[in-house]
C-alpha cells in the first residue's frame, strides 16, 4: 500500500495534495498496490469524497485533541506509526513547508532516507526518481531503496487528475504521541497585513532589491498606476528590513508568473531567478550592464532605477491609462 499525507482546510483539499495524489497513484499502480491517505483534524472526514475522486481507497483520519494544531514531530510520529501499522511500501507527502517537515520527522522515526521535491518515479527493484534540486535549477536522477520509500512531491510540477472513484472509506487512526513529540507546535496564526494584489496572482510585478537603497517610494507609485500589479523584492531588501518577507520573490520566497516582471536594482542571483522563472517577460532596470539579470531579461534599461521608475509612471499618467 502507498500512504499519502493530505493537507486540507475548511473541507477543501489543498491543490499540492491533489497533485501529490496523482504521483502517488502512479506509484501505487506501478507497484500493484492500493492507495491510502492520512489526514489530520476533526473535519478530515469532509474530504473523503474529494480524495476518493483522486484514487484513494481508504482515508486514515487522525482526530486527536493534542494534534488539533500543527505539531511537526507529533505529525511525523503519527505518519510513521500509521505506515508501520499498515505495512506501507511508500509514504508520500506534498512538497509544502508542512508536508516536507512532517515527512522528514516521519522518515527519521522510520530510520529511512527521505527524498524531497520528486517529480516522477519509476518503480523497479528500486524507486528511480527524478527530482528537483536548488529550487528547480538542477534536475537529479537518483535511486531510493528502503523497506519504506519516503518522498515529497515538488509543488506545481505534477498535474492533479481525477478517477471515476467514489468516496474513500474512512478509518480512524489513533497514534501514540507523547509530550516530547509536542515540544514544537503551532501557537498562533497571524494574518498577513499586506494589502493589494497577491504576488502570485498579479499580471505585473515590480520589485526592488539592494539597488533601491531602501527607497521603494517610486516603485510603490509605479505599482499604483498599473492595474493588477504587485510590489515584490529580493531577499537582500528583506534582510535589510526594507520590505516584509511576504514580498520576497525567490527560492525562499514567493513564486510568481506575471505577464511582465520588472526587477529594479536586483542583480539576478539564481536563488532570486527561480522565483520568477514563470514570468512571460522580464524587463530589468539596473545600472550595471554586466549584472546577471541583464542576460536573463527579455528587455533591459541600463540606468538608475530612481530615474527610470518615475519616468515609466509619468508616461503611463500622460497616456491616461495603463492597459
Ligand atoms: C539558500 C539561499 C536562499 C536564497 N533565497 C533567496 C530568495 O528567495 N530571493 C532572493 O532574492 N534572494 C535569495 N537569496 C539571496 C541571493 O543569493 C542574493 O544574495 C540576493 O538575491 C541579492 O539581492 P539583490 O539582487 O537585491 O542585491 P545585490 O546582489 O546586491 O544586487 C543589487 C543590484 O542593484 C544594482 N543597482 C545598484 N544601484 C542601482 C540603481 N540606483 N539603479 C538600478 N540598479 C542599481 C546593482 O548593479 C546590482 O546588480 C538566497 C540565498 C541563499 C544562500
Amino acid at each position: 500500500m502507498v500512504l499519502t499525507l493530505v493537507e486540507h482546510e475548511d473541507g477543501e483539499v489543498d491543490d499540492v495534495s491533489l497533485q501529490t495524489l496523482a504521483l502517488a497513484r502512479d506509484v501505487a499502480e506501478q507497484s500493484g498496490e492500493s492507495l491510502d491517505a492520512i489526514a489530520f483534524g476533526s473535519d478530515a472526514e469532509a474530504i473523503a469524497e474529494a480524495v476518493g475522486a483522486h484514487g484513494v481507497e481508504t482515508l486514515q483520519i487522525v482526530d486527536d485533541d493534542a494534534l488539533a494544531d500543527y505539531a511537526p514531530e507529533a505529525y511525523g510520529r503519527a505518519v510513521a506509526q500509521c505506515a508501520e501499522e499498515l505495512g506501507t511500501e511508500a509514504v508520500i507527502a506534498p512538497g509544502t513547508d508542512r508536508g516536507a517537515e512532517t515527512l522528514a520527522h516521519a522518515a527519521a522515526k522510520l530510520d529511512v532516507t527521505m527524498a524531497a521535491e520528486v517529480t516522477a518515479v519509476e518503480v523497479g527493484d528500486a524507486y528511480e526518481l527524478t527530482r528537483q534540486r536548488w529550487g528547480g535549477t538542477l534536475i537529479e536522477h537518483s535511486k531510493l531503496t528502503a523497506d519504506t520509500n519516503v518522498l515529497t512531491v515538488a509543488a506545481n510540477e505534477v498535474s492533479a487528475s481525477e478517477t471515476d472513484g467514489g468516496a474513500a472509506a474512512v478509518e480512524a487512526f489513533a497514534p501514540d504521541v507523547d509530550d516530547g513529540d509536542l515540544r514544537v507546535r503551532l501557537a498562533e496564526v497571524e494574518e498577513s497585513d499586506v494589502e493589494g494584489v497577491p504576488l502570485g496572482e498579479a499580471r505585473v510585478v515590480v520589485s526592488g532589491g539592494r539597488g533601491t537603497d531602501g527607497d521603494f517610494s517610486e516603485l510603490e507609485e509605479l505599482v499604483e498606476r498599473v492595474p493588477n500589479a504587485a510590489l515584490g523584492s529580493s531577499r537582500a531588501a528583506v534582510n535589510e528590513g526594507w520590505r516584509p518577507h511576504d514580498d520576497q520573490i525567490g527560492q525562499t520566497g514567493a513564486k510568481i508568473a506575471p505577464e511582465i516582471y520588472i526587477p529594479c536594482g536586483i542583480s539576478g542571483a539564481v536563488q532570486h531567478m527561480v522565483g520568477c522563472k514563470g514570468a512571460e517577460n522580464i524587463l530589468a532596470i539596473n545600472t550595471d550592464p554586466e549584472a546577471a539579470i541583464i542576460q536573463k531579461a527579455d528587455y533591459a534599461v541600463i540606468a538608475d532605477l530612481h530615474e527610470v521608475a518615475p519616468a515609466i509612471a509619468e508616461e503611463l499618467e500622460a497616456r491616461g491609462h495603463a492597459e
